[in-house]
C-alpha cells in the first residue's frame, strides 16, 4: 500500500466519521468503519490488479490461448473421429454391396455352368452309323430286337421300361404298324427305335 493510498484511506475514514457526527457518536463510528471498509476494499482491488506483472499477464494469456487451442484440438479430433466413423460405415456399405453383387454373379455363373453341363449331358444326336453289326446307335448296346421279324417276342413292357429310364416315351410312339423297306430295330436297353 502506497503513502497516497494510506492518506486516502485515512481521509475517507475521517470524512465518513465527520459527516455522521450530527447523528450521534454511534452513527459517526459506524460511518467511519463503513468508509474505511469501502476504501480499503477499493485500494486492495487496485493493488491486486497492479501486482500482476506483465510477465504474469503474458503467462495468463498464454494459458488462456493454450486452453483454447486444446479445446479446438479436441474439437478437431472429435470431428476427425466422426469422419472416420462415417468413412468406415460407408466402406462397410460398399463392401456389402460388392459382396451382394459378387454373390449374384456367382449365382449367375453357377446357373450358366449348370445349363452348360446339361447341354453336355445330352449328347448331340449321333448320325445313324452304317455299321453291319447290330449295335444301338444311342447307347451302344447289342441287345437289339428287329421289330419286323420278332414282333411276337418283342416285349413292349421291357421297351417301355427302357424308354422311361431315358425319358423318351415319344421314341416308341408311332412305330407300331409302320412298315418301311428298311428294317426297324428297337434297342432293348434304352428303348429307342432305329432303322438299318
Ligand atoms: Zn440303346
Amino acid at each position: 500500500m502506497s503513502k497516497g493510498q494510506i492518506i486516502t484511506l485515512a481521509f475517507v475514514t475521517v470524512l465518513f466519521c465527520v459527516a455522521n457526527v450530527k447523528e450521534g457518536i454511534g452513527q459517526s463510528i459506524f460511518g467511519a468503519i463503513l468508509g474505511f471498509a469501502i476504501t480499503y476494499g477499493v485500494i486492495y482491488w487496485i493493488n491486486k490488479r497492479k501486482s500482476i506483472t506483465p510477465e504474469q499477464k503474458a503467462k495468463i494469456q498464454q494459458e488462456k490461448t493454450q486452453k483454447l487451442k486444446q479445446k479446438q484440438q479436441l474439437k478437431q479430433e472429435k470431428a476427425q473421429v466422426k469422419l472416420e466413423l462415417q468413412k468406415a460405415k460407408l466402406k462397410e456399405k460398399e463392401l456389402e454391396v460388392q459382396r451382394k453383387t459378387l454373390k449374384r454373379e456367382e449365382r449367375k455363373k453357377a446357373k450358366a455352368e449348370s445349363v452348360k453341363v446339361k447341354e453336355y449331358a445330352t449328347p448331340p444326336s449321333q448320325p445313324v452309323q452304317s455299321q453291319p453289326s447290330l449295335v444301338c446307335p444311342h447307347c451302344g448296346s447289342t441287345n437289339i430286337q428287329p421289330l419286323g421279324q420278332h414282333k411276337k417276342g418283342f416285349s413292349v413292357g421291357k421297351a417301355v421300361g427302357g424308354t422311361i429310364l431315358t425319358g423318351g416315351v415319344g421314341a416308341l410312339a408311332g412305330f407300331a404298324g409302320k412298315k418301311t423297306k428298311q428294317t426297324d430295330f428297337v434297342c432293348m436297353n434304352c428303348g429307342k427305335q432305329f432303322k438299318r
